[in-house]
């Protein structure tokens, strides 16, 4: 079998059991996320996962790479922790404020300076951003094949794989050669925990830093500069609806229920 290059990219997202401090910058339109804690991006640990799987059933090296501010070597601890070989992080002012264009265009240079590569796999969206481009994107700046939606992979040969791509009512069964980009669902497996030889290993691991200057990105095709689309208005949505429970026994709750939409026109008067 051939032992297989693997890279999985991961984006930090702030901690859901923090997002109440979470506030926009009214200027630039982007998130304020300054002090607070960030996590693997939820499906980018299923990606890593099936990495791993695959790297224990053929050999290889599995190396995760992430965009973003300095706290994400929080991220990367973990994805070592795992078990991953090698973590690289895009980290430069140069890069923020990307949209999904220069964010995949940073990750698929960073991709090309890691080395030779048979498989990259992604979380299908993100935690916060979802808009699930990235994946696509990155395959289409590295000139590969991309299958979104993949709940399950499976080597034909060493260069073959038959992929299932959830659709709505079933899935399609797609066959596809490496390199490819795949982007993973959460139903593709169930996740481990990391061992204490896995905390251990973590210690002692460090991820590579890369600035732009350092991937030889065009400095125009990157961050907020480069992005091709921007974000002109943000706004909350304000609840114009009022939330009222009705008390009392099943039969009296449905009549006055019967009776409120009545008199608010929703039902016609008996
Ligand atoms: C004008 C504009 C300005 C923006 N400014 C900012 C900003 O200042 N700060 C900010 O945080 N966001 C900003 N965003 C949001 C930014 O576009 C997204 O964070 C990013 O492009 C990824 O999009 P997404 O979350 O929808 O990813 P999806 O396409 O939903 O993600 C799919 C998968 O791609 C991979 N992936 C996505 N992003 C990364 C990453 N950074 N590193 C590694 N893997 C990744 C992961 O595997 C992820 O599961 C901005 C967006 C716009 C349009």
């Amino acid at each position: 079998m051939k032992p297989l290059n693997i890279v999985v990219c991961i984006k930090p997202v702030p901690n859901s059991r923090y997002w109440d401090r979470l506030s926009l910058d009214p200027v630039t339109k982007t998130l304020r996320r300054e002090g607070i804690p960030v996590i693997i991006s939820p499906l980018d640990t299923n990606a890593i996962e099936e990495a791993l799987r695959i790297k224990e059933a053929r050999g290889g090296r599995v190396t995760v790479i992430s965009m973003g501010p300095e706290n994400t070597v929080e991220v990367l601890a973990w994805a070592f922790a795992l078990g991953v070989d090698d973590a690289v992080l895009l980290t430069d002012r140069a890069f923020a404020g990307a949209d999904t264009w220069a964010t995949a265009y940073a990750l698929a240079s960073g991709i090309r300076k890691i080395g030779e590569f048979d498989l990259v796999l992604l979380g299908n969206e993100s935690l916060d951003g979802s808009t699930g481009q990235v994946g696509p994107q990155v395959a289409e700046f590295l000139d590969i094949p991309h299958v979104t939606n993949v709940e399950k992979v499976d080597f034909v040969d060493d260069d073959t794989l038959h992929v299932r791509s959830k659709i709505e009512f079933g899935y399609m069964l797609i066959e596809t050669r490496l390199p490819v980009t795949l982007a993973v669902t959460k139903d593709i497996n169930e996740l481990r925990i990391p061992s204490v030889f896995g905390a251990l290993w973590a210690t002692e691991k460090e991820a590579k830093k890369w600035s732009a200057d350092d991937v030889g990105v065009d400095k125009t095709r990157i961050g907020l500069e480069g992005s091709p689309t921007y974000v002109p208005e943000v706004s909350n949505i304000e609840l114009q609806r009022r939330g009222e429970v009705l008390q009392g026994e099943p039969i009296q709750i449905a009549r006055q229920l019967v009776e409120k939409l009545r008199a608010d026109g929703v039902l016609p008067e008996a």
